[in-house]
């Protein structure tokens, strides 16, 4: 039997998004000339615009329309203190296996069976704890005092700064720091394309209470970032809660819901809501000797607040927007595959196309329309590229919702523009000066 016929249509539903994230310049391997570098991903044009989409929707939501939260952008580097206070330099590690016959390694806790190899059924070794945080050195000398380590999470950067936050913005509680950006793991088994790689992005949040308001809090985040998952368009019923168990918590937490995805492999964590307690301000008040507390002139209490976190995979909230979007369906009895995407987070939200390439009276008048929509709206793109059958095809399979055509009736009577629908094919005709009023109405 071939490897095709084998596999899952799961599988073929990952492989052909892998397929068409590299063909139509979304996402690339990383140092891919070189045969890659396992659990890197590079993103190209398209896969960045879909990327700033959900970022921006991200800030917009938890930082910019509220009044509470402080936006940090802290160093990738940090003392080496910083992780021993958090924890990590102790206990940062994921149980390793190794096959004793192909040497392949695992995780041990994400096996089925912790004894028995999933590529080739041979046994496995005893496991070892292996620390997840890249090291490296900063300076010349490579010894000991030297040692820091890539981040393997932003939260922190936004711990580190609580006091600075304090005295320079005078928050009163509660109020969150926020923070986007890079984390490293050396992850043991990257895989499942974005969902679990070295280098990712986090998009995380630090919210300080006193601690009579902490469960009010995590309720309010938890409806946050149900309602950030509709900003971004995900399918609710692929999304679900779980509550994780006493002893299954991180160190940290005394209450935690990882917020999981339907993805085509599998229900996986998407999201996670903890209940971090005073635990990050207080390790870092004893090991950095600052004063990290807070005076509450309400109750004229000193104390040291605690923190519900937020915490958003930026990388694995774009794996679940393209895996949900992906869609092969028959339009016009032909067979496409098309991306689905809430206009919201497309890459492009419109493409305008004169109907044919080598009449320049009509490569006029669209390019004229190309220009008023992309004033407009920016995320808009010119196409005159093969036959219109083509081109449309071309723009569901990147999830362009709107495909603007110019005619010889827009010329000569004056009668509109056809505005298609990626989704139903349908086509609407739109007079040029009702259509930015038109594409608004319709989302973009
Ligand atoms: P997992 O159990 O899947 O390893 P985690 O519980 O260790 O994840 P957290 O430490 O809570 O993850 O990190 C917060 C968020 O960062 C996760 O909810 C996820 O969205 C993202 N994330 C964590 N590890 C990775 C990774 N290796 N690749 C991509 N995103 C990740």
């Amino acid at each position: 039997m071939s490897k095709k016929a084998t596999e899952s249509a799961e599988d073929m539903v990952m492989e052909n998004l892998i397929a068409l994230c590299k063909r139509r310049g979304f996402i690339f391997q990383g140092s891919e000339i070189y045969g890659g570098l396992a659990g890197t991903w590079d993103y190209a044009p398209l896969g960045l615009m879909l990327k700033n989409n959900i970022r921006k929707l991200w800030w917009r939501r938890f930082v910019e329309i509220r009044d509470d939260m402080y936006g940090v952008d802290a160093a990738l580097l940090m003392n080496q203190r910083t992780w021993e206070a958090s924890g990590h330099v102790s206990g940062f590690a994921d149980p390793m296996v190794e096959c004793k016959k192909c040497k392949h390694r695992f995780r041990q806790d994400q096996l089925a069976d912790p004894k028995k190899c999933p590529d080739c059924g041979g046994q496995l070794g005893e496991a070892q704890q292996f620390n997840m945080m890249f090291k490296t050195h900063v300076g010349a000398n490579q010894d000991s005092a030297s040692v820091s380590y890539l981040r393997p999470e932003t939260a922190q950067g936004m711990f580190v700064n609580f006091k600075n936050i304090l005295d320079t913005f005078h928050p009163k509680l509660p109020f969150g720091m926020a923070q986007i950006g890079k984390a490293f793991r050396n992850e043991i088994a990257p895989r499942d394309f974005l969902f679990r790689a070295r280098e990712f992005e986090q998009m995380e949040i630090e919210y300080f209470v006193n601690p009579k308001d902490w469960e009010k809090t995590f309720e309010h985040f938890l409806a946050e970032m149900h309602a950030f998952i509709a900003d971004v368009g995900l399918t609710s019923s692929k999304v679900s809660n779980y509550e994780v168990p006493d002893g299954d918590r991180a160190h940290y937490s005394k209450r935690t819901i990882d917020i999981e995805f339907a993805y085509p492999f599998g229900k996986k964590e998407l999201y996670g809501l903890a209940y971090r307690t005073d635990f990050d301000l207080k390790q870092h008040t004893e090991f950095s000797k600052v004063n990290l507390s807070y005076y509450d002139e309400e109750t004229k209490e000193r104390y040291i607040p605690h923190c519900i976190e937020p915490s958003f995979g930026l990388d694995r909230t774009v794996l679940a927007v393209l895996t949900d979007a992906y869609t092969e369906d028959e339009l016009g009895g032909e067979k496409r595959i098309y991306l689905k995407l809430a206009t919201s987070v497309a890459p492009v939200k419109i493409a305008v196309f004169p109907l044919l390439k080598n009449k320049p009276a009509l490569i006029d008048k669209a390019q004229e329309v190309f220009k008023l929509l992309k004033k407009e709206f920016g995320a808009v793109v010119f196409d005159d590229n093969g036959n219109i059958g083509k081109r449309y095809r071309r723009q569901d399979e990147i999830g362009t919702p709107f495909c603007v055509t110019v005619d010889f009736d827009t010329l000569e009577k004056g009668a509109g523009v056809t505005v298609r629908n990626r989704d139903t094919g349908k086509q609407a005709r739109v007079a040029e000066q009702e259509l930015i009023a038109y594409l608004k109405k319709a989302g973009v």
